[in-house]
């Protein structure tokens, strides 16, 4: 096996140099395959989960993952394109237990973000991603293989910052700031002052007027004391991405 099979030569597109392995990431390569390997196979085994894939090219024609290649043939891997279309709306997804911080800024954002502070497993993240039909943000590659998920999606920061801009840019959810519990993704409804006074603290009771509260866990949100902050992320979103519609 393998010493006698077939030599292509694959060539990463530069989006995926940051996950393909160090050797590939500088154009086309040759590589020997074992001759019953499927392209899909190959460029996971190379670093790539295929979630970040568009387009497989091989001698310039689209041919599927599961196309076994055979000698001499050029295989171009082609990002996937931004923004994404994820058939089967609404756009929703759900976050593994290193994404929290990204988690809560969707949810400020309006965004349908599921997350569980938790570490459920990783059997459990894929059959909850196909049960709810949710897109899984997730930095880990091994994560992202797994067939059982209904959708997923490499998150390429460490850094929130930059996790948030990676995204919205990639899929293009629709906004609605101030929409969502940042605690727990439920949806907000108006409240008046009156009917969650029992709940707020005395000083804000006199100082704040705008209420909103969670129809799912009954928490109460008011224009506080963190709000400059979230504000200046959620005006940055809208003005990058507000206008983009999934
Ligand atoms: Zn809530």
């Amino acid at each position: 096996m393998g010493v006698n099979g077939p030599e292509i030569t694959i060539d990463f597109a530069p989006e995926l140099h940051a996950l393909a392995a160090p050797a590939r990431r500088g154009g086309p390569t040759a590589l020997r395959t074992d001759g019953s390997s499927t392209l899909g196979h190959l460029v996971e085994s190379l670093g790539v989960p295929l979630t970040e894939v568009g387009a497989v090219l091989v001698d310039g024609r689209e041919r599927p993952v599961s196309h076994v290649p055979r000698e001499k043939e050029h295989v171009e891997v082609l990002a996937v394109r931004r923004p994404q279309q994820v058939p089967g709306a609404p756009l929703r997804f759900l976050l593994d237990v290193h994404l929290g911080t990204l988690a809560r800024r969707l949810r400020l954002l309006g965004v349908d973000a599921a997350y569980e502070s938790e570490d459920i497993g990783d059997p459990e993240l894929a059959s909850r991603s196909a049960a709810q039909r949710r897109v899984l943000l997730s930095r880990d590659r091994g994560l992202l293989r797994r067939r059982e998920l209904w959708a997923g999606a490499f998150v390429y920061s460490d850094r929130p910052d930059e996790q948030l801009p990676d995204v919205l840019g990639r899929f293009a959810p629709r906004l609605a700031p101030w929409t969502r519990c940042t605690a727990c993704n439920g949806e907000l409804t108006d409240a008046d002052k009156e009917s969650v006074r029992e709940r707020l603290e005395h000083g804000t009771r006199r100082t704040y007027d705008v209420f909103a509260q969670c129809t799912a866990c009954d928490r109460v949100y008011w224009r506080g004391a963190h709000h400059a902050k979230l504000q200046t992320i959620v005006d940055e979103a809208v003005r990058e991405f507000g206008d983009a519609v999934a």
